[in-house]
Order: structure tokens, then C-alpha cells, then sequence
């Protein structure tokens, strides 16, 4: 197919100081919970971006120094000369696929607190580190400064015998030293380094000069910077501090890649940011420098993207979850497939695994994070290698995935769904408040699967056992999904709840299924901890009730921590005037109340309560897959080979984890499968990386 030229301009090359990239697709530094732990796997996985069509493909944040440790998490390292062949293989995989290979340097100063080190943060002034230890910096003195500028420099030296072609100066995020001195509310100098904008806008400018010099011969010179902190007056603003020091430094470096501060600001969800969201506070910055400019906002369409570029927003389409959803995005623009894009859900599971310290892994890219260890490719998948059909059951996530990839195969590929909707769960979550657009996950698959001619699918097709004999595919899955217990056993409590068999109890299932809990004020019981507590309770408020949510966590959907949601949750809810019980339990409901207990005291107290949904655990609707191994003796006169749980109805879980079941089945199923094997473990010798041999 041919590319539609409205989208040529986004194939456009453009020149970024010494360097030209091939057209204005840029994957901006993002993390991957895989960092200086595994060289191999980050190297192939950046190598398929640039495979993908990405003109630019860029690492995470690398430390350049002990005094920058960002232990436990994994995010890049050059600390030394010992540290460059292991970049230096990321920066060959990215060439070999003609993109440019970007590295994102960085002192971050007083946001790690150098556990692994144990060397003390450094900062501006003294002031406690950002995150979660109880650790201070300490303020750096004119020495510490000159140290600090070398081994930035020595950085990017190091970077450009790795085989970079575009070196960073980082300043946004809250995460660098360039910003901390920035900021007035860390910067309480007294020297040349305080006071002014100009001063505290000294350190940055020192680092993009030295930079220049060091490798601006060969190198381009990147700077990472906020337009906008989104705390007002107490930070830098598009219409303050931000936009005076890109003006101030307007034509140093040779390209500005510019985001929202902090990284839950800049990687919103769609719970609370649309597509190309940062432009309010981003569409300044090309009126100010003549240097490119890329920007992100969860861009994956393109008639966005050259709206962005036609309307002078941005010069390059920048990108970190587009580009995991779907690393060949640039590719299929280019080929004419944009129907075939896998877009973006906007979830943040990929940011769990940064979270984590694991491997990336993405909800609408199965293949993310193993490309190395299992030999994934997203666009690849191997040939069948043996004859017969497949059935599969149930057609939600992992369903869809598991049919698709085996139709992808070659497989002649049966799917029946027991309703008249493809989708499962994401079509029932995707009509709660602030999820629509996770039936993406839906709508992708079923796009691809009905324009194969080797899948039929069978709607409004309960199947029992029975049936599936008679059907005599070869291989079956059994992707029945799961349901939401009502009995309240959970990680709270471990047996059923007295009062929880009442008709006033109400499941997850029940109010996505249309049942409205409006028999007087609602509690919503979240012993589950990621978003559906939350979700229901907005639900509930909108539908005109009074909601109280009642969690044994110390804080309402304390899981979406690792989402970075967590704090725009608490504030929704808070201002929607729904009420929160953190540290409580409930003992048992019945006669319009419910019984409470504090997990800190141990009070009980009772509360009024006409209804109450019951947010737990979940069981797997197995029902069919035992019935079928009832009947083993039949299978081989039947012709089936096979028979697998996948997805929820092996053990419920996330989206993410269904899709992922789905696709590995279809990846395995004539194959042995391949249990988790350490393919590569961590290369540390003497707390080094070392590179294979
Ligand atoms: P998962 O997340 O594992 O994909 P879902 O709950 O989203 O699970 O989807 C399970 C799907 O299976 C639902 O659409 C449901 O209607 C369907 N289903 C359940 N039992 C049967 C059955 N016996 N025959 C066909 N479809 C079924
Ligand atoms: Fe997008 Fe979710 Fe994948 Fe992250 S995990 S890239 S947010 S779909």
C-alpha cells in the first residue's frame, strides 16, 4: 500500500546540528525497569524501535556518576569507561536500522538517594531528597560544581565513543540538578549559582556549552526541558520562569525536546489526559528558538501529528508509550497500514514496570520487554509448524489475542463468544468513568482478525464441553474470563463476610452489567487496590449517590501508585465529595448498615449503608475447562491435541497479563513451551556491567 500523502510532511528529514534525522519520528528517552541490568535485552528492544521506523530512538535516563545512583531502579550507567561497550551495543542496534542512536546523560542530583552507594546526594542546597527515603542532599560548593561539570563532560565523551549521535542535557521532570538549581523553591544560593533567573540558569547553560564543546563536533546537542511544572507560582510556568530560560537559551543547544514536569504530569493516563494534551503549555516554545523542537502528548493518530507540525507546534513527533504500544507505528504511517496501528490505551502498566524494577511490559504490545529473552517479535511471528485447527472460547482480551496470533500463524483459527460483543472485560470497563479508551484493546484485535480469511467467529456461541468435541479443533483455549466474588473473601479476609449474601450487595459485575446500587448511601468496599474501587465509586457519585469508599489501604486505589495515578485519583475523588475510610475494614452488612473496623485501634463503629459493592478478588470461570478434563478419555477421538486456560480464567489478573497469556499460547502452541528461562541475568561483576561474550 501506498502512503497517503497528507502524511508526508511527517516523513520529512530534519537536520539537528551535525546530524540529520530521516523523518520526524522521535522516541524520546523513556524508562524500561531494564536500565544497565540487561544491555542485550534493552539493545534489542531499542533496536526494533528503530527497525519500527523511528528516525530517533533514544535510551533512558543514564547516571554519569556514583553520586547519581538511581538503585533499585535500573535505568542507564555511565559511570565510567567499563560502562560504554554495554551502551555501546544499544547504540549498534539502533544503527542498524539507519536511525540515530540518542543518550540521555544525566546528574540527578537531589531526587536518588544513592542506596546503592551509599555516597551522599548532592543539590543545590541542602534540602531532602524528592522520593521516599529519609535522606538529605547536601548543597554542592564551587568545587563540588567544577566535579560535577566534568563528569558530565567526561559523559558525553564516553557517549560519543559509544556511538551516540545526539547527547543530552536534561533539565525537566524534577529529576536533574540542572533543574534543581532552577527552581527557586530548592535554590537558595547566595553565589553566582542563586538569586537571578540568569544565575540559577547558569549550571544549565555551563553543561549545554560544555557538552557542545566536548562532542558538538560530531554529536547533537539535546536539551530536555519543562515548559511547565504545574504547580503555579512555586514552580517554573510556560508563562514565567520556563519560557524566560528558553528564551535565555534559545540557540545553544541544537534541539529542544520539551514535556510537562513532573513525570506524573508528563505521563498522564487517559483517566486524566486526552491525545496531544501538553500543547497549551508547549505551543510557545518554536516561537522563541529556531533549534527543533519535539514534544509528547501520547500522539497515535497522524492526522494529529501533521496537525502538530502544519501548525507550528512541534518539528518532530515525539513519543515513549506510542512507541512501546506499537514500535513500528512510523512504518505502518508510512506503508499506508493506519489501520493496522496498535494504539496506545494510555493504561501506564508500562510504567509499573519502571515502578517495579521489571522488565517493560505494555497492554496492547505483548512482545514488550521480550524481544531478547524469548525472541519476540511485535510485526513477526513464526509459521505454523503443524497441521489441524484451533478453537478458542471466549473472546475478551486474551481470547482476541490468542486467535489472532494463531490466525497470524497460519492456524485455521475458530473464536466463539458466549454474548453478542466481542471485547469481555474491556468492553464492560471501557463504559466506566475515564476508561474509553482502553476498548482500543478490543477494537485493534477485531480489526486485524476480520479481515483474515482463516478466522471465523461465532457470536451470541455459549459453548459446552460437549460442543467442543464435536467441533474437533486440535488445539483448544479457554479463555472464559473470570467473575467478581461476592462473599468478600479477599486479601482482608480469608472467609466469607456475614451479610455479604444479601440482594444490596453488589459486585463489580452487577453495576457494569446496568444493576444501579441506589437503595440509600453506597459504600464501596476496595480490598482490591487498583482502579476499580475508584472507578465504581465515580460511578456511583455521577448516578446522584453518596458514596463513601472504605479500603484497609491507607490510601483509595493505593496500587496506581506504580500508574502514577495514584495522587489524581485521591483529588477526583476527594472533589467529586465522595468520602474515604483509609486503615478500615468491613466486618459484616445487614439491616441498612455496615459494620466497621479501624485496623489501627481496632474500633468498630456502624455506619448507614443501603447498598454495597464488594470490590475483592475474582474467580476464574473455569467451569468449561474442567468439564473438558472430566472427559480427557474423548479427546483423542475427538482430534484434540490440546487444552489450555489462558488469560483470566487461569488465574485473573490485569488486562495487560490476559493479553500477554493469550499471545505466548499462540506463540507455543506446537512448540514446548518456554517457561521463564533467565535468558540473560543481570551482568554484574564487582557491581559492574559486563558484556556477553
Ligand atoms: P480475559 O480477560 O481472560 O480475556 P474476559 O472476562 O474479558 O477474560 O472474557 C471472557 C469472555 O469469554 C467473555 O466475553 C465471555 O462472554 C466469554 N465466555 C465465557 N464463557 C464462555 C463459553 N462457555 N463459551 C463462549 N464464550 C464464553
Ligand atoms: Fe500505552 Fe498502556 Fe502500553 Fe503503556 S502499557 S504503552 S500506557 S498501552
Amino acid at each position: 500500500m501506498n502512503r497517503d500523502p497528507r502524511y508526508d510532511i511527517l516523513f520529512e528529514p530534519v537536520r539537528i546540528g551535525p546530524v540529520t534525522a530521516r523523518n520526524r519520528f522521535y522516541q524520546v528517552p523513556h524508562c524500561t525497569g531494564i536500565g544497565w541490568t540487561q544491555p542485550e535485552t534493552l539493545a534489542r528492544l531499542r533496536g526494533i524501535k528503530a527497525e519500527g521506523g523511528w528516525a530517533v530512538v533514544a535510551t533512558e535516563e543514564t547516571e554519569i556518576h556514583p553520586t547519581a545512583d538511581c538503585e533499585p531502579f535500573h535505568e542507564g550507567r555511565l559511570w565510567d569507561d567499563r560502562d560504554i561497550p554495554a551502551m555501546a551495543l544499544m547504540a549498534d542496534a539502533v544503527h542498524e536500522h539507519g536511525a540515530l542512536a540518542a543518550i540521555e546523560i544525566m546528574h540527578h542530583g537531589a531526587s536518588v538517594a544513592n542506596w546503592g552507594t551509599r555516597l551522599a546526594p548532592i543539590g543545590p542546597s541542602h534540602r531532602p531528597i524528592i522520593y521516599g527515603y529519609p535522606v538529605q542532599a547536601r548543597a554542592v560548593d564551587k568545587q563540588d560544581i567544577r566535579d560535577l561539570r566534568r563528569w558530565h563532560r567526561e559523559a558525553a565523551l564516553r557517549a560519543k565513543r559509544a556511538g551516540f549521535d545526539i547527547v543530552y542535557v536534561y533539565a525537566t521532570h524534577d529529576l536533574s540538578i540542572a533543574q534543581q538549581f532552577l527552581e527557586r523553591r530548592k535554590n537558595d544560593r547566595t553565589d553566582e549559582y542563586g538569586g537571578s533567573l540568569e544565575n540559577r540558569a547558569r549550571l544549565l547553560r555551563e553543561l549545554i556549552e560544555d557538552t557542545k564543546d566536548a562532542v558538538g563536533d560530531r554529536c547533537a546537542v539535546a536539551v530536555r526541558f519543562c515548559a511547565d511544572e504545574l504547580m503555579g507560582d512555586a514552580g517554573l510556568t510556560h508563562d514565567g520562569e520556563a519560557r524566560d530560560v528558553v528564551e535565555m537559551l534559545a540557540e545553544l543547544p541544537d534541539l529542544w525536546d520539551i514535556n510537562i514536569s513532573n513525570w506524573p504530569n508528563d505521563s498522564q493516563t487517559s483517566r486524566f489526559a486526552k491525545e496531544g494534551f501538553q500543547e497549551e503549555y508547549t505551543r510557545w516554545v518554536k516561537q522563541v528558538t529556531s533549534k527543533p523542537v519535539v514534544g509528547v502528548g501520547r500522539f497515535t493518530s497522524p492526522d494529529t501529528m501533521v496537525s502538530q507540525i502544519r501548525r507550528g507546534i512541534l518539528d518532530f513527533i515525539g513519543a515513549a508509550r506510542p512507541s512501546i504500544a506499537d514500535p513500528f507505528l512510523p512504518k505502518k504511517i508510512e506503508e499506508g497500514r493506519i489501520d493496522e496501528i496498535r494504539e496506545c490505551i494510555g493504561c501506564n502498566m508500562c510504567v509499573s514496570s519502571d515502578y517495579t524494577q521489571t522488565n517493560l511490559r505494555c497492554t496492547q504490545n505483548p512482545t514488550m520487554g521480550e524481544e531478547w529473552r524469548r525472541g519476540w517479535h511485535p510485526e513477526i511471528i513464526a509459521p505454523k509448524k503443524s497441521d489441524g485447527s484451533v478453537l478458542v472460547v471466549g473472546a475478551g482480551p486474551a481470547g482476541l489475542e490468542a486467535a489472532l496470533s494463531a490466525a497470524r500463524r497460519g492456524f485455521e483459527v475458530h473464536l466463539a463468544e458466549a454474548g453478542n460483543e466481542l471485547g469481555g472485560r474491556v468492553i464492560r470497563e471501557s463504559r466506566l468513568p475515564g476508561l474509553a479508551e482502553w476498548v482500543r484493546v478490543r477494537d485493534w484485535r477485531v480489526t486485524q482478525l476480520e479481515r483474515m480469511a482463516n478466522v471465523s467467529v461465532y457470536r451470541d456461541s455459549k459453548l459446552e464441553a460437549e460442543h467442543v468435541l464435536e467441533f474437533g479443533a486440535r488445539h483448544v483455549a479457554v479463555a472464559t474470563g473470570s467473575t467478581w466474588r461476592k462473599d468478600g473473601v479477599g486479601r482482608d479476609s480469608g472467609f466469607p463476610v456475614p451479610g455479604f449474601d444479601a440482594d444490596n450487595i453488589y459486585t463489580p459485575d452487577d453495576v457494569m452489567s446496568g444493576r444501579d446500587p441506589d437503595a440509600g448511601p453506597v459504600i464501596i468496599w476496595d480490598d482490591d487496590h487498583y482502579y476499580m474501587g475508584g472507578v465504581l465509586a465515580e460511578l456511583c457519585r455521577h448516578a446522584g449517590h453518596e458514596v463513601t469508599i472504605v479500603t484497609p489501604a491507607a490510601m483509595v486505589s493505593a496500587w496506581t501508585v506504580n500508574t502514577l495515578e495514584s495522587l489524581p485519583i485521591a483529588k477526583r475523588i476527594a472533589r467529586m465529595g465522595i468520602t474515604v475510610l483509609p486503615y478500615t475494614s468491613v466486618r459484616s452488612f445487614g439491616g441498612g448498615k455496615a459494620l466497621l473496623a479501624n485496623g489501627l485501634t481496632g474500633a468498630e463503629t456502624e455506619v448507614a449503608a443501603g447498598a454495597l459493592v464488594t470490590v475483592t478478588a475474582r474467580l476464574p470461570s473455569d467451569g468449561l475447562y474442567l468439564d473438558l478434563q472430566q472427559v480427557q478419555n474423548r479427546w483423542g477421538d475427538a482430534g484434540i491435541a490440546t487444552v489450555t486456560r489462558i488469560g483470566d480464567c487461569w488465574a485473573p489478573s490485569t488486562i495487560q497479563q490476559a493479553v500477554y497469556t493469550g499471545h505466548k499460547w499462540a506463540r507455543e502452541l506446537d512448540e514446548a513451551p518456554e517457561e521463564l528461562l533467565p535468558r540473560e541475568l543481570p551482568m554484574i561483576e564487582s557491581g559492574r556491567v559486563k558484556v556477553p561474550s
